[in-house]
């Protein structure tokens, strides 16, 4: 696991536009996802790149997809205290497997010390939580670089259906670009993606879990939920905040 380095360039304002998210997209229609990802990665068509993983259910696709391509992308994974003991070991596996390149991000002790002494936030203001442990630790980190990689797919909750495969990332004003690669596959195409590559499943999918996150806020899937109903349930609440809901796309 590496360190992330100082960070060496200042915020110089909007690096992208919804322009350029609307032309990579147009740029790129009906491309398959190794096509188009490798020409944004190879071509330097979006920056200084990261990708941004929990290493849940689903995310050795993306992380293999992108290692086969430039393994030394770095991977930023939000440590936040909070995590099954098999989503740290799977992390672990994966990183060897793939020689990823690493991140851990901490949320800040003075922070904890302030907001969350007990560590219990998450059982009476997950928002709150969530934002401690999770959206400022990868704002701070995100800084470095102009877009950043995800594992979300369209089939996984009403809120990520719309959403196009590059778009402007919405969570502050500097013009990062957000990359969807797998937004277009489904269920049956990770499957078989996992199959093809031999894959290592995370531990707790064979016990139910569809979609899995920080342990206090994960539960199984039921038959017939959408995969991420396990996810903060009874909370009014279906996003971390790295991710807003109800993004619209540009297409
Ligand atoms: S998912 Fe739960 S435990 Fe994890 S940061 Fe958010 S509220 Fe806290």
């Amino acid at each position: 696991m590496n360190e992330l380095r100082a960070i060496d360039r200042l915020d110089t304002g909007p690096r992208y536009c919804e322009h350029d998210a609307v032309r990579l997209n147009r740029m790129f229609r009906g491309s398959d996802t190794d096509e188009w990802l490798r020409a944004v990665i190879e071509d330097n068509l979006a920056g200084d790149l990261a990708i941004v993983s929990s290493f849940g259910a689903e995310s050795a696709a993306l992380l293999h997809l992108v290692s086969q391509i430039d393994h030394r992308i770095p991977v930023l994974f939000l440590e936040t205290g909070k995590h099954f003991s098999e989503t740290l070991a799977y992390r672990d596996e994966l990183t060897e497997r793939f020689s990823l390149n690493r991140i851990d991000l901490y949320p800040e002790l003075e922070d904890l010390q302030l907001r969350d002494e007990s560590g219990l936030r998450w059982s009476y203001d997950p928002d709150g939580c969530c934002e401690l442990r999770k959206v400022k630790p990868l704002e701070k980190a995100l800084i470095a670089f102009d877009a950043s990689l995800t594992g979300r797919k369209a089939f996984q909750s009403s809120t990520r259906a719309n959403l196009p495969r590059i778009e402007i990332d919405t969570s502050d004003a500097q013009g990062r670009l957000k990359i969807n690669p797998l937004i277009d596959w489904d269920a049956d195409r990770i499957a078989a993606y996992f199959e093809e590559h031999e894959l290592p499943r995370h531990p707790l999918v064979e016990r139910g879990y569809a979609s899995i996150g920080c342990s206090p806020c994960t539960r199984e899937t039921r038959p017939g939920e959408d995969p991420r109903a396990g996810r903060w349930a009874g909370w009014d609440k279906v996003e971390c905040g790295i991710h807003q809901p109800g993004e619209e796309p540009f297409l």
